[in-house]
């Protein structure tokens, strides 16, 4: 991770990939509290465009990306209606522009699923500064994805709130574990909405429980990966990348409350914790202002109120998808693309009501035990394991669904 610690002069223009899901409107929220620091260049959305007129209506960045034609139609004539000069710009080539542009300081990743890796990686090709939430792009394409941000100077700065905790607990600049003395990264989670739940019961759980995370409130297939725990699967993934982390450094732990965000454990046996309220206001503002510090609206902690704080050992038996992500780890090459194409398709498929929960990690197992893995030196090579391990789970799933 770079060590660059120049601040801005002017007002940083911020691009927000994905504003109109649960981390996009997060960020807008915190960049609103601070007009005279931030302005809004570039805002995106794939389907809830209502979402975005009112977005451009009320920030009026200078570009707004839309998936097609006909939704840059609709777009376009609200805007005039509207007297708002926003420019639209179309499709994927649209994403990379708004992300990539000379005039952009700061993008926000914040697109769901392999959908962001392209816009994502045009930004850090350009050697922006990446504030990183969609951590399926990290997944499939870890090192290229490194490699590229140090060739570029592209500077990431993680929002998911256990990396962004592990960040904060971390020396800045640190490049190497091993250096800073650290023996171990802890990344908690939470366990879901099922922890506690028989596991004979789990095929008969419905999407909306699934969706109903204790905790957090997020979009629907980060709540669904929380209930497989193949979100942590990914994390721990993510974590090795952004650390430059052996898997063997970073244990796996259950608190229930969400408090902590994740810990970083040191040679002398200290241990250095992040703590605050489960609200993606915090992590987003402290990248946004990184190094320095900005008000994120969330309240503080009021530690008499909540009493003990829980740790609970993992149940590997519960969350297979763990295991799964842990071996693509391990096995390295285009595992994990094959790995988070296959998840998205069946999470996509439980959501439809075509698959049950535990039948999700049940779909991702065999895609992975009949996958033929290599190691990508290019881009295209991510995308075409992509597509193929999605033509594989979608074979799958129709045998599944007889
Ligand atoms: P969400 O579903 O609420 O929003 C997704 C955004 O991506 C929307 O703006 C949507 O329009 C856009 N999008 C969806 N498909 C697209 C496509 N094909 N092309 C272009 N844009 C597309 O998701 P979210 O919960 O905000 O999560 C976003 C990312 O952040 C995910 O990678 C997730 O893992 C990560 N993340 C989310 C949280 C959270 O609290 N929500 C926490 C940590 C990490
Ligand atoms: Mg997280």
């Amino acid at each position: 991770m770079r060590d660059d610690l120049t601040l801005f002069s002017r007002p940083q223009r911020i691009t927000v990939l994905g504003s109109t899901g649960s981390i996009g409107v997060n960020t807008l929220e915190v960049l609103a509290l601070h007009p005279e620091r931030f302005e809004i260049f570039a805002l995106t959305a794939h389907q809830q465009i209502d979402k975005l007129i009112s977005q451009c209506v009320r920030f009026a960045p200078r570009f707004a990306v839309v998936p097609s034609p006909a939704a840059a139609e609709v777009l376009k004539a609200a805007l005039t209606a509207a007297q708002c000069q926003t420019e639209i710009l179309v499709g994927e080539a649209g994403l990379c522009c708004a992300a990539s542009d000379a005039a952009v300081d700061t993008v926000v990743a914040a697109i769901v699923g392999g959908a962001g890796l392209k816009p994502t990686m045009a930004a850090v090709r350009a050697g922006k500064r990446l504030l990183l939430a969609n951590k399926e792009a990290l997944v499939m394409a870890g090192g290229l994805f490194m490699q590229t941000a140090a060739q570029c100077n592209a500077q990431i700065l993680p929002v998911d709130s256990e990396h962004n905790a592990i960040f904060q607990c971390l020396p800045v600049g640190c490049n190497s574990l091993a250096d800073a003395g650290v023996k171990r990264i802890l990344l908690t989670g939470s366990g879901g909405p099922f922890r506690q739940m028989p596991i004979e019961q789990l095929p008969f759980v419905t999407a909306d429980q699934a969706c109903k995370h204790p905790n957090w409130a997020m979009g629907r297939k980060i709540s669904v990966d929380s209930a497989t725990m193949m979100n942590k699967g990914l994390e721990f993934i993510e974590a090795c990348w952004l650390f430059n982390a052996h898997p063997n450094e970073i244990d796996l732990l259950l608190h229930p409350q969400s408090i902590i965000h994740s810990m970083v454990e040191y040679l002398d046996g200290s241990v250095l914790a992040q703590m605050g309220q489960p609200d993606m206001r915090t992590p987003i503002a402290h990248c946004l202002a990184w190094p320095q510090r900005i008000d994120s609206g969330v309240r503080g902690l009021d530690f008499l109120a909540l009493g003990a704080l829980e740790f609970v050992a993992l149940c590997e038996r519960r969350y297979p998808a763990l295991a799964l992500a842990k071996a693509a780890m391990r096995d390295g090459g285009l595992a994990p693309a094959a790995l988070n194409a296959a998840n998205e398709i069946a999470v996509e498929a439980f959501l439809q009501g075509q698959i049950n929960f535990i039948q999700i990690s049940e779909l991702v197992d065999n895609v992975m035990q009949s996958w033929q893995n290599t190691e990508p030196s290019e881009l295209d090579e991510v995308y075409a394991a992509d597509q193929s391990a999605r033509a594989g789970a979608l074979r799958h799933l129709s045998q599944m669904r007889c």
